[in-house]
């Protein structure tokens, strides 16, 4: 596990990681989130359910609604935990804000972290798939621009490769802002980040060029804010692949390099490695063959991507 003052930290749900928290005493140990992502992050497991007390083993809860609220009752017993789980999540929540995290895992389906379609069970009646556990509601309410994801939708090659270029991007945006910053290293930023942002969100690319330029005085949660959208936008037309990520941000990187070498301490700031975008493709023992055929291919749908976006952004400049 990567440590250290500029480790990145992601908080996670504990039995992810094989600690044995769950009701039954096991775990749900997630070999993708162990063995590769956290070679280069720092985790910091939360566990709601033990951590609010209520003990290994324990009989098993579910979510059920009452009347406009939602309640987590424990199924053999008729326990309800609802107003413990909500006066521990906020304050666990509270101290995690504190913790500099720059994403969280989520385990999928559970009355406590799942993130989505959690079972909601009417009273007697049949369980919906619309709910979110409580600690995730928490979580999501109280750190609004994190960004989270559930293990289960982290098999999917596309939204895992999307997260964790935005954990990395939420983790440059944050040290930008740390402390004192200068419409310069903002410039330096925008500038660096040019073709990532437009592969998002072309539009809103131009928006934030201009917002770089009226950006003296404006709050910094302001402008975090809008950077975090861009990427985030559920209409983005999402990442692009690696040879394009490549592509499109090496002159910028070039450039800032060149800078940092040069003594510049803005630049230094800035200077990025691909390494989310490389562990987010370390999901299997492929052929070298086949790896290659699918750069190339990818290689040439993203050229003609690029072609379009240029074409549009011009259209629309
Ligand atoms: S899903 Fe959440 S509450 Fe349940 S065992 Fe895992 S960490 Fe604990």
């Amino acid at each position: 596990m990567a440590q250290g003052p500029r480790s990145i930290r992601i908080g996670i749900s504990s039995c992810l990681l094989g600690q044995e928290v769950r009701y039954d005493g096991g775990h749900k140990r997630d070999r993708f989130l162990t063995d590769v992502l956290g070679s280069f992050v720092e985790w910091v497991p939360v566990c709601p359910e033990v951590e609010s007390g209520m003990g290994i083993p324990r009989p098993s809860v579910r979510l059920v609604r009452s009347g406009d609220d939602v309640r987590m009752i424990a199924e053999r017993t008729g326990e309800d935990h609802t107003r413990s789980m909500r006066a521990f999540s906020r304050k666990r929540v509270a101290a995690l804000r504190k913790l500099d995290l720059a994403g969280y895992v989520l385990k999928r389906d559970s009355p406590s972290c799942g993130m989505e379609r959690v079972r909601v069970y009417a009273e007697g009646g049949m369980p919906e798939k619309k709910g979110r556990g409580l600690f995730a509601e928490a979580l999501i309410d109280g750190m609004p621009q994190l960004p989270v994801e559930e293990e289960g939708r982290l098999n999917d090659a596309v939204l895992r490769e999307n997260f964790i270029e935005r954990v990395f991007a939420y983790r440059r945006l944050r040290d930008l802002f740390r402390g004192r910053w200068s419409v310069g290293s903002l410039v330096a930023f925008h500038t660096a980040h040019k073709l990532q942002l437009m592969s998002h969100e072309p539009k809103a690319y131009q928006q934030l060029g201009r917002l770089v330029g009226e950006a003296k005085g404006m709050d910094r949660d302001e402008l975090r804010s809008r950077y975090i959208e861009a990427w985030d936008d559920p209409e983005s037309p999402g990442a692009l692949p690696m040879p394009l990520q490549h592509l499109a941000t090496a002159e910028a990187h070039q450039r800032v390099r060149r800078a940092a070498l040069a003594g510049s301490p803005t630049a230094a700031e800035l200077t990025v490695t691909p390494v989310g975008q490389i562990v987010g493709r370390m999901n299997q023992l492929r052929p070298a063959r086949q790896v290659v055929a699918e750069m190339v291919d990818e290689y040439l749908d993203t050229v003609e991507r690029m072609a379009r976006l240029m074409e549009d952004t011009e259209k629309g400049a």
